[in-house]
């Protein structure tokens, strides 16, 4: 970044800070939902130069950590059979199931690679004709897109050793649920906006007149963010219930409806598990019967079941805003990024990781209703 341009952020970010003092006049409790927003406020200290009494509570915006052990098990269970290439990503790999993880099992001889997108697992998949490649498509719906383009491509290609395990989550349906619980006492939502990629503005819409919320989509850079955080609390002031969003000129509709239509073509919403949060309504994709020959759950006749996740771990209070990283027992003791006992702790979006590898204080991590 240029030194100008880095020396212009500085002040506005000096500028947004005081503005945000200047606003605050009453206990403020915001839910900033994405984990990469999460660990770019906890990576500039921003938390410790907030208002006291603006309170940031995390969200379940990282896609590592709302996964189910079940649904580990169930990769697990594929990708110890023959003749099987599991292509994941890194985060994913390190996830614990039940018993065993991706990287475990990788460690005791199953074939696992590591990618960083559903077109690199299609690839393996044209190298590697004697093989089934199994591609554990997990993220929220911003990352539903590329998924069903890969499986439309697959099947326009009749590249048939490729399938896609579909455990994709979809935001607003929990966290409607999650703000149903008025201890919570959340007035504003921040958003990353990933959400734009299917222009789910409507539900977002939704979710602010249901709940009286005030919501903002911001981008990931920390003058973003702060606009952002000053934008909630000038609505939470004026008593307003709005969905703000400047960044949807990111995204033209073109790409929109594209990107939309792809997606109605292979998936469709289905009740679906999260970690610590349980089943939720129409929160997640499953893959369409037209193309069930690229569904992993049908191609191998496995099911996701209920797994069993460390008691120890309190993942399920910390994303969703009813707790933080410092409350539980075992971080930074027991459960560390070099042996994380919970799905928190591996990811860089992930909360626990990011109040570790920051070191943010415990004095100002405590939420205090
Ligand atoms: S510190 Fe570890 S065990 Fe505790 S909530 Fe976070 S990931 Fe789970």
């Amino acid at each position: 970044m240029k030194a100008g341009k880095v020396a212009k952020d500085l002040d506005r970010q000096k500028d947004l800070l005081e503005e945000l003092h200047a606003l605050v006049d009453r206990p403020m409790r915001l839910m900033v939902v994405c984990g990469t927003q999460n660990r770019a406020i906890l990576k500039y200290g921003i938390r410790e130069k907030l208002p006291v009494m603006l309170e940031l509570v995390a969200g379940p915006g990282c896609s590592v950590c709302v996964m189910p052990a079940g649904h580990i098990d169930a990769f697990v269970k594929v990708a110890t059979q023959p003749q099987v290439i599991t292509a994941a990503c890194e985060d994913l790999i390190r996830v614990p199931g039940s018993r065993e993880s991706l990287a475990s099992i990788w460690k005791k001889g199953a074939r696992v690679e590591v990618i960083t997108s559903p077109m690199d697992a299609l690839d393996i998949a044209r190298k590697e004709p004697d093989y089934t490649v199994v591609y554990p498509a997990v993220g929220f719906e911003a990352t539903a897109p590329g998924v069903a383009e890969t499986i439309l491509e697959a099947a326009r290609l009749g590249i048939e050793n490729f399938c896609v395990f579909p455990s994709i989550r979809l935001l607003p349906p929990t966290i409607d649920l999650l703000m149903l619980d008025p201890d919570l006492n959340i007035r504003g939502l921040l958003c990353s906006d990933h959400i734009n990629t299917i222009s789910d503005t409507e539900a977002y819409t939704l979710l602010a007149k249901k709940h009286h919320l005030s919501c903002f989509i911001a981008g990931f850079e920390l003058v973003d963010i702060l606009e952002g955080l000053v934008s909630l609390v000038k609505q939470i002031r004026n008593n307003e219930s709005l969905f703000d969003d400047t960044s949807a000129f990111t995204y033209s509709s073109a790409d929109n409806r594209k990107a939309r239509k792809m997606v109605s073509e292979v998936f469709f919403a289905v009740d679906t598990d999260w970690r610590g949060l349980g089943t939720i309504e129409q929160s997640g994709f499953v893959i369409r019967d037209e193309l069930s020959l690229f569904d992993a759950t049908k191609r191998f006749n496995v099911r996701f079941e209920e797994g069993q996740e460390s008691c120890m771990c309190q993942c399920n209070a910390i994303i969703s805003g009813r707790g933080l990283p410092p409350d539980c027992p075992a971080f930074g003791m027991v459960c560390t990024p070099q042996n994380p006992v919970g799905p928190c702790m591996i990811s860089d979006e992930g909360i626990c990781h990011s109040y570790f590898k920051y070191n943010v204080p415990a004095h100002r991590a405590h939420v205090t209703g």
